[in-house]
Formats: C-alpha cells, sequence, structure tokens
C-alpha cells in the first residue's frame, strides 16, 4: 500500500504519538478489536436483524439502512420479511407489489435491483447468496459496501465494509485528510478497514464500527469521553477530533417546478381520489402520483400545462378546462439527491368535471383510507396533506 499517504501522525512521529497510539500494528489492532468487541457485546442495540444468519434477511436489512434511519427501516424490515421471507417468495412476486411494500422507504431503485436480484440468486446460484463479496459484487444494486456486510455478517468471511460511520471513525482513528469519498483518502480508508476487521467475529467488528459511528462518534459532537476506542484515537488527540474528515461536498439540487391536481369523487360513505403511475426510468419512475407536469428550473409551468397534461396522458379522458382546475391550495417542498422540487397543489371533484373515464391503463381510483398501500413516495403524502387540509 505505497501509494496511501501518511497521517499527520505519521509525519510528526514515524507512525505513532508516543502517548496516542493508532493501532497500527499487529498487537494494537488485536486491543483496538477487543475495546470495541467488548463496548459492542455490552451497548449494541437490540435490533431485528442483529443475531440473524439468514443472508437473504442480512441482504434485505443492508439495502433498506442504506439511505434510510434505523427507526424507519424496523417497521419495513419486518413487513417485508413476512411478505417476502425468502429470497425465492420476492424473486416470484410481481414488481409492483415489492415497490408496494416498499413504498414511502424511497430511493426506489434499491426495490427493483432487490428484486431483479433475488431472481439471479434463484436462475443462477440456485437461491443461495454466493459467499464471497467479489461474487456478490456483481448482483444487481450490491456495491462493495453491501458485499462486504452480507460476506462478514452472514458468511463469517474477513471482509472490511466502509459506509458513512465507518468512515468517520477510521478517518478519526488514523486523523485521515482529504474528502473521504474520493480517493487516496476513500483509498486509505478502505485499507485501514481491511486491516482492522477482526478474523475471529468480522461480522460484529464491522456492525460494532458502524454503531459505534452511530450512537458515540457523530459527525458534529463525538462523545470521546464514553468512547470505547478513545485511547487509539489520533483525531482525539488533537482537541478537534469533528474536523475529520474533511466535510462532504454536497451534490447540487436543480431546482424544479410542478403542480398537480387531486382529483377526487365521493362513492358512498368513501372518498376516492385517481393516481397516475409514472412511466418507468426516469424520476419516481413506476410509482404512483396524483397527476402532475413539471418543469425543470424556478418558472412555474401554468395552469393551461397541468391541463393539457391531464388529457395527453390519458388520451382525452380527462378533458378538464383551467377554469375546471382553478387556484392552488398550497405548495409543498420535496428534496431529491440532485433535484430541490416545489409543487402546487390543485384539487378537482370529478362529479363537476367534464368527461368520463373509460379503462384507463396506468390510471386507477384508490380509496383515501388506502393511499399508504400503493407503491408511492413521500411526495404524495405531502400532497394529500394539503388536499386533507382543505377538505
Ligand atoms: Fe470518535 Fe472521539 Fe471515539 Fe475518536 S475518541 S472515535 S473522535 S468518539
Amino acid at each position: 500500500m505505497s501509494d496511501i499517504p501518511t497521517t499527520p501522525a505519521d509525519k510528526q512521529t514515524g507512525g505513532t504519538s508516543s502517548k496516542q497510539r493508532a493501532p497500527d500494528t499487529d498487537r494494537g489492532r488485536r486491543a483496538f478489536r477487543k475495546d470495541l468487541l467488548e463496548w459492542f457485546d455490552d451497548q449494541q442495540r437490540d435490533l431485528p436483524w442483529r443475531g440473524v444468519d439468514d443472508p437473504y434477511a442480512v441482504w434485505v436489512s443492508e439495502v433498506m439502512l442504506q439511505q434510510t434511519r434505523v427507526d424507519t427501516v424496523i417497521d419495513y424490515f419486518e413487513r417485508w420479511m413476512k411478505t417476502f421471507p425468502t429470497v425465492e417468495s420476492l424473486a416470484e412476486a410481481p414488481v409492483e407489489e415489492v415497490l408496494e411494500l416498499w413504498s414511502g422507504l424511497g430511493y426506489y431503485r434499491r426495490a427493483r435491483y432487490l428484486h431483479r436480484a433475488a431472481a439471479m440468486v434463484v436462475d443462477d446460484f440456485g437461491g443461495r447468496l454466493p459467499e464471497s463479496a467479489s461474487e456478490l459484487e456483481e448482483l444487481p444494486g450490491i456495491g462493495p459496501y453491501t458485499a462486504g456486510a452480507i460476506a462478514s455478517i452472514a458468511f463469517g468471511r474477513q471482509a472490511p465494509l466502509v459506509d458513512g460511520n465507518v468512515m468517520r471513525v477510521l478517518a478519526r482513528i488514523f486523523t485521515i485528510e482529504g474528502k473521504p469519498r474520493r480517493s487516496p483518502a476513500k483509498q486509505h480508508i478502505w485499507a485501514r478497514a481491511e486491516e482492522l476487521v477482526d478474523p475471529k467475529r468480522p461480522g460484529d467488528f464491522n456492525q460494532a464500527l458502524m454503531e459505534l459511528g452511530s450512537q458515540v462518534c457523530s459527525s458534529t459532537s463525538p462523545r470521546c469521553l464514553i468512547c470505547p476506542v478513545q485511547q487509539w484515537c489520533q483525531a482525539q488527540a488533537t482537541g478537534r477530533p469533528e474536523q475529520f474528515p474533511a466535510p462532504r461536498e454536497r451534490p447540487e439540487q436543480r431546482p424544479m417546478r410542478a403542480r398537480c391536481c387531486v382529483i377526487y369523487r365521493d362513492e358512498g360513505p368513501s372518498r376516492q381520489l385517481l393516481l397516475r403511475r409514472r412511466q418507468t426510468g426516469g424520476l419516481l419512475g413506476g410509482l404512483w402520483e396524483f397527476p402532475s407536469c413539471e418543469k425543470e428550473g424556478k418558472s412555474w409551468p401554468d395552469v393551461d400545462s397541468l391541463a393539457q397534461t391531464l388529457a395527453d396522458r390519458s388520451d382525452g379522458v380527462i378533458d378538464i378546462s383551467a377554469d375546471d382546475i382553478g387556484r392552488a391550495l398550497g405548495t409543498v417542498t420535496h428534496v431529491f439527491s440532485h433535484r430541490r422540487l416545489k409543487v402546487r397543489v390543485h384539487t378537482i371533484n370529478f362529479d363537476t368535471g367534464r368527461g368520463g373515464f373509460g379503462d384507463l391503463t396506468g390510471w386507477q381510483w384508490v380509496d383515501a383510507e388506502a393511499l399508504g398501500d400503493v407503491a408511492s413516495s413521500a411526495l404524495l403524502q405531502k400532497v394529500e396533506g394539503v388536499f386533507d387540509d382543505h377538505r
């Protein structure tokens, strides 16, 4: 690893300071693992995927946990494992059902990849996930992190992993400078993770590092006084541990504006809402939404455009004028990784609308009470909230 840069401590002392040693010798690594694992055995949170060695369950939990908080994932994970308890049951399910169960978790590509990869596991690996990180990485949606997690937690392989928490902890332990998501800092962090991972308990060790990052070594307020590896931490010795790693570059969020229309009708005691499925492939592809039109930039599409879009996308079945649509009830904001979308919410009572509905492919009336059961993004719930406030 000669191309790996040195840390400030390396530069000053030839590897470690005399008082604060980094775990960069065999002996140091053994002691570091022991300190961390003892803490983990005592302090780890009780989570439904902990202690599970079913590779499929480990895989599902790790994919759900990407970009999503643990508290949110717990219910989704439990529902998922009841509905699709095996990789075969997931592979056989229609993608629509898979997306419905994922509804609200966001980053829907994860669910599509899980579904596609499940079919490959069944067809190409006889229903058993491969054990090595390199084979796992050949499946759709499994990158180095998820491969390391499955290999170490489910199969006991001595494979490293680096997620945001591990990145932060290791950048601090070894005072690694530079942008941690870019080489050479990224390469440095992965190399340290690989050296450190415990040969006897690799899965527990990796989870312990993530738990430490989540529960103790937070990005802005690390709790060094109660940290089990404080004695190994170079950044803590500097007195400014939060300076490591270098701050993350936020992706630019391009502005986008949209208008949507909540079209409703009352059927006896129940209220029904008209949803349209977005085309697959694009933003929120394949998910159900209140029909909308959108535009890149900060200028709003006009109400005529919304009426025209409704007519075009329904092959003329929804024949509603801008006058029928009327003024907006309110505006909601939804942030994607690369876009900041503002949506003006309009509504129309279908009973007073013009025209009628035949069998519209890609459209459905949904009972308002069952809105949470369709495959949709959190944006749909926000829009429905505005509509709800005005009825
Ligand atoms: Fe993080 Fe502080 Fe522990 Fe270092 S000592 S790993 S900065 S909590």
